[in-house]
């Protein structure tokens, strides 16, 4: 995750911000996190979403190996895409025990 990294809890943005993890819009008066943080000696700081912050709670191992702009967005559609898949074999296993083959 680089050198430094901190975040916050913002109960109510004060205007529209743009989400680090998924590049969503958070609009105004919502609830959100603000990280800042130090990688190879430059600062940056920035807005995470509800979404993007319970994805890092729910995968440090995420978290710990570092993220670009739009990586959480990425992942969490993997991971549908990866629930959808395994929906679909459970599915298809039970009509193939259900049918005489
Ligand atoms: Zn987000």
């Amino acid at each position: 995750m680089g050198d430094f990294y901190h975040e916050r809890k913002v109960k109510k943005t004060k205007k529209d911000h743009k989400c680090f993890g998924c590049r969503a819009k958070i609009p105004t008066g919502s609830s959100c996190f603000y990280i800042t943080f130090v990688n190879d000696g430059d600062f940056g700081a920035d807005y995470l979403c509800l979404k993007c912050k319970e994805y890092l709670v729910n995968n440090p191992e995420f978290a710990r190996a570092g993220y670009g702009e739009g990586d959480i967005r990425d992942a969490m559609l993997e991971d549908e895409e990866w629930r959808k898949q395994r929906g679909k074999d459970a599915v298809a296993f039970q009509i193939g025990k259900r049918l005489p083959i």
